[in-house]
C-alpha cells in the first residue's frame, strides 16, 4: 500500500492540560478502508485523543505529530480541520438553545462549500439534501425547527452527530462513544448510517466500550488504551475476549 493511502498518522503524541500529561507515547495509523475501534477504562485518554486531533485548543501538544493526507495538522484551526474532511462525532453533544438545527447545519455546509470556492445552497435547495439525509439516520423532518440538540434524547442527539456527519462527508471520522446510551433498535439505525457512509477512501475510528455496537460495525483493527497509549493492538477477537474478561484479567493474565 502507497503512503498516498495513509489518511492519519499520527507520531508520538505527548498531550498535556493545564500541565498533566494525558497523552504518551500515542501512534496511530489509520488508512483509507479502514475502521479502527477504541476501547479502553474510563479515564485512559480516549476522548482526549479525539478532541485533539479535532483541534480542541485546551490541549497542549508537547510532542509528536499529527499528519493527515502527509500533512501536518498542529497549526491549523479547528474549523479549517473540520473543512479538510476531520470529523469528531462528540461523546457529550452540545445543546445550542436559540439556533435551529437546520440553520445550524444548513450553516456548516454552507461554510465548508465557501472553502473550496463551491457555490452555497440556498434554505430551499438545502432543506431538499437535508431531509433526504434524515432518511438514512431514520429522523423526522420536524428535528430541523428545533434548537440543535436542545431537549434531544440520548439517541437522538447521537443521530443527529451522524447526520451531521453524513451531510459533511468527510474522510476521517472519530465517533466518541456514539454507541452509548442507545436502545438495540437505535443502535441498528445509526450502525446502518456509520456503514452506509463508509467507503474505500474513508476512515473511521470508534471509541467504544461494547462489543455490541462491533457486531454491527465491523473494524480491521481494535486497540486498547491505558494510561494514555495504545498497549494492545487485535483483531475483533481482541473485543470479544475484553467483554468476556474486563480490562483487569486480560492484562493480568496476557
Ligand atoms: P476517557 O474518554 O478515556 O474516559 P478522557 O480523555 O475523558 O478519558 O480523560 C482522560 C484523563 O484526563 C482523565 O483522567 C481526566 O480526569 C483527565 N482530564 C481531562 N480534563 C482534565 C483537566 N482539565 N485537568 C486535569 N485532568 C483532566
Ligand atoms: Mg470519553
Amino acid at each position: 500500500m502507497s503512503r498516498k493511502d495513509l489518511l492519519l498518522d499520527i507520531q508520538d503524541l505527548q498531550v498535556s492540560i493545564e500541565n498533566n500529561i494525558i497523552l504518551e507515547n500515542f501512534n496511530l495509523k489509520v488508512k483509507k478502508g479502514e475502521i479502527h475501534a477504541i476501547m479502553g477504562t474510563n479515564g485512559s485518554g480516549k476522548s482526549t485523543f479525539s478532541k485533539v486531533i479535532a483541534g480542541h485548543p485546551a490541549y497542549s501538544i508537547l510532542k509528536g505529530n499529527i499528519l493527515f493526507n502527509e500533512k501536518s495538522i498542529l497549526e491549523i484551526s479547528p474549523e479549517e480541520r473540520s473543512h479538510l474532511g476531520i470529523f469528531l462525532a462528540f461523546q457529550y453533544p452540545i445543546e445550542i438553545p436559540g439556533v435551529s438545527n437546520e440553520d445550524f447545519l444548513r450553516l456548516s455546509y454552507n461554510a465548508k462549500q465557501r472553502f473550496f470556492n463551491k457555490p452555497e445552497l440556498d434554505p430551499i435547495q438545502f432543506l431538499q439534501i437535508v431531509t433526504e439525509k434524515m432518511k438514512l439516520v431514520n429522523m423526522s423532518p420536524s428535528f430541523l425547527n428545533r434548537n440543535v440538540n436542545e431537549g434531544f434524547s440520548g439517541g437522538e442527539k447521537k443521530r443527529n452527530e451522524i447526520l451531521q456527519m453524513i451531510l459533511l462527508n468527510p474522510d476521517i471520522c472519530i465517533l466518541d462513544e456514539t454507541d452509548s446510551g442507545l436502545d438495540i433498535d437505535a443502535l441498528k439505525i445509526i450502525s446502518k448510517g456509520i456503514n452506509n457512509f463508509m467507503n474505500q477512501d474513508k476512515g473511521i475510528i470508534l471509541i467504544t466500550h461494547y462489543q455490541r455496537l462491533l457486531d454491527y460495525i465491523n473494524p480491521k483493527y481494535v486497540h486498547v488504551m491505558q494510561k494514555g497509549k495504545i498497549i494492545k493492538t487485535g483483531s475483533l477477537e481482541l473485543a470479544k475476549e475484553l467483554e468476556k474478561k474486563g480490562y483487569q484479567q486480560l492484562f493480568e493474565t496476557s
